[in-house]
């Protein structure tokens, strides 16, 4: 199902533009355009999922498509070697601010702890 008034599902049917950098027949991964360290690529399902709270017993496929294109980036960009980290926000306390699952890879330089 996809939302016409969510960003990531206009992004995902390629009706917004976004610097593209894997596509899957489950998933897009795109660059975020405000990033937080010198790799953030975000990968996001095609399908509209609220969070990672929504995730249901048939979501199997994706859940591995995403490790897979975490891996396989995380080679692309040279960062699999030096360390990388994979964060997804459920809720606004939590910081997240786009309401479509989306998996934030990390990587490029230093980071602190995770809190
Ligand atoms: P979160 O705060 O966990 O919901 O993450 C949302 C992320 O989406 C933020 O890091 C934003 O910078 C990023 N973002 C929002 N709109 C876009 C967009 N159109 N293209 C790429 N990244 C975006
Ligand atoms: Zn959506």
């Amino acid at each position: 199902m996809s939302d016409t008034s969510c960003i990531f599902c206009r992004i995902a049917a390629r009706e917004v533009p976004a610097d593209i950098v894997r596509e899957s027949d489950l998933l897009v991964a795109f660059r975020d355009t405000n990033p937080q360290a010198p790799t953030h690529i975000l990968i996001v399902p095609k399908e509209h999922i609220a969070s990672i709270a929504e995730i249901e017993e048939g979501h199997g496929d994706l859940l591995v498509d995403i490790t897979k294109a975490a891996t396989h980036l995380a080679k692309v960009e040279g960062i699999d070697e030096s360390g990388w980290r994979l964060v997804t926000n459920v809720g606004a306390e939590a910081g997240q601010s786009v309401f479509h699952l989306h998996v934030h890879l990390l990587g490029g330089g230093p980071m602190g702890p995770v809190a």
